[in-house]
């Protein structure tokens, strides 16, 4: 009987997953598996909301495949040796997993493939998995990759969208092949305390509640800080518990103005993805250098501790910076804000935030994370790249009653407009009685700075 593994990687779900599909097709036997890579771990992007997150995902995962009469394998080492090693136990002829962008991926994907093929078994990897449309599905006449979203979006929105595919209904595994146990939420310390629970169960009810209400005013209010109108499905496709392919259908059955800014949206993720398969270093480096000297964290020490802790002295920056904490989530518009207040106003290098951002984020994600950095930073594909976002305009544009900050930080939430915005209008007496920083910056002096910087640059 012909056996096939499947290898999960980005994408913990059995509903529309060309991999499982093409592996099912011969009506063999699966083996399912997951190997918790050792590279990811030393690269540093174990950190503990993800694991939790993921342990969430794989449990979920496994449930999900006993229910059809399989079982998730676990295994954990060098990603390669462990396939190989599933694949002898298994007596396997072939290997389906998704195809992914980053650097790390091509390379772990060619040494599977070598690894594989000496051993005489096929490796599938399949594109539409983790993204909508494929890195270099779409190209301009003149390069690799689109550098501007516009246009991207414009040939994006015209692809052809492959059908969603149904769950399996039924999954054999062969027998003999070991797993270790399956990690456990329960066993990490150092989570964030509002961390949104993880699976395809829990990610295919949000989607659904989300497409069902929230998604029409996403238009309106997706920039409202308050209001938290986002669909917060982020973690739920960058761990691939939902299909980006089945959103995006699903969305535009949904129809309206909300559901096609959303879609929108979804097409930045594919669009990043497409950067960085391109310039895989720009994960790292400046996609387009503007010859900045940054401050590094130990030159700004103390302003950057101040930022991770949401003690600047701008409470929407710190709102932000503590809801990053409390959630191991952002909102988007929030994340925009932290970013340029870090990289223009502190003028500190885009590595450490992103950092930071990948230490904490439940959705953190190479592509995603480091070329928005980049984006506000005015070394990605900003077409303005030296716009800076003033954080008292933009709270009082996004955040106009102030519940954004009263919610995330307590000893402002006594406070009305404007003093909730700026504390520093209140009265001596007032200002003696709330245990807050004194701003950290002025914000024409950063600005300056800034604008200096890139004048000499
Ligand atoms: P929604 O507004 O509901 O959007 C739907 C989906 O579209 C999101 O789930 C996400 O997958 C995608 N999306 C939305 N905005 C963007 C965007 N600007 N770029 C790429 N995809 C987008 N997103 C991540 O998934 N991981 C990250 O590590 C990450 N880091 C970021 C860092 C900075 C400095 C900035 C400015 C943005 C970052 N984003 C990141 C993008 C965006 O902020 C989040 O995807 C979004 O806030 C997630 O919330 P949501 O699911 O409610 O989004």
């Amino acid at each position: 009987m012909n056996v096939s593994v499947v290898l999960f990687t980005s994408d913990l779900r059995l509903h529309d997953h060309p991999p499982l599909r093409a592996a099912g097709d011969g009506n063999g036997q699966i083996v399912p598996l997951f190997v918790r890579d050792r590279a990811v771990d030393t690269a540093g992007f174990a950190v503990p909301n993800r694991l939790a997150f993921l342990a969430d995902c794989l449990r979920d995962l496994d449930g999900a495949l006993r229910e059809r009469g399989g079982r998730l394998i676990v295994r954990s080492g060098d990603l390669v040796e462990q396939v190989c090693r599933v694949v002898t136990e298994a007596d396997a002829d072939e290997v389906h997993m998704a195809s992914e962008a980053s650097a790390h991926a091509h390379r772990r994907e060619r040494r599977l493939r070598r690894a594989l093929e000496a051993q005489g078994c096929r490796l599938h990897v399949h594109d539409t998995v983790t993204t909508v449309v494929a890195p270099g599905g779409v190209t301009p006449a003149s390069s690799d990759h689109f550098a501007v979203f516009t246009p991207y979006f414009r040939q994006w929105s015209g692809q052809h969208l492959r059908g969603v595919l149904g769950a399996p209904r039924v999954v054999r595994v062969p027998d003999g092949v070991t797993s270790e146990p399956l990690p456990s939420r329960a066993d990490l310390r150092g989570l964030s305390e509002g961390l949104a629970p993880g699976g395809e169960a829990a990610g295919r009810r949000r989607l659904s509640h989300w497409l069902r209400g929230g998604v029409a005013a996403y238009e309106d209010r997706h920039d409202d800080l308050a209001a938290d109108a986002t669909s917060r499905l982020s973690p739920h496709l960058h761990f691939g518990t939902l299909s980006p392919v089945e959103v995006v259908h699903r969305a535009r059955a949904a129809g309206g103005p909300g559901a096609e800014a959303f879609v929108r949206q979804v097409a930045w993720r594919d669009f990043h993805r497409q950067v960085l398969a391109a310039r895989p270093d720009a994960a790292h480096r400046d996609y387009r250098t503007r010859g900045d000297h940054w401050r590094s964290e130990q030159e700004a020490e103390a302003d950057v501790a101040a930022w991770k802790e949401g003690r600047t002295g701008y409470p929407v920056i710190d709102a932000a910076m503590r809801q990053l904490r409390h959630e191991g989530w952002m909102h988007n518009r929030a994340r925009l804000l932290t970013a340029s207040f870090l990289t223009k106003t502190l003028y500190v290098d885009w590595r450490v935030g992103a950092r930071h951002f990948l230490d904490l984020l439940v959705d953190g994600d190479l592509a995603n994370n480091q070329l928005n950095w980049q984006w506000v930073a005015g070394t990605g594909t900003d077409t303005r790249p030296n716009r800076v976002l003033n954080p008292l305009i933009q709270a009082k544009r996004y955040d106009p009653d102030g519940g954004y900050v009263r919610r995330w930080v307590p000893e402002l939430a006594g406070l009305d407009v404007p003093a909730v915005h700026e504390p520093w209008r209140l009265t001596g007496l007032e200002r003696a009685e709330i245990d807050y920083p004194d701003p950290i910056v002025d914000l024409a002096a950063g600005l300056r700075r800034f604008r200096e910087a890139r004048e000499r640059a």
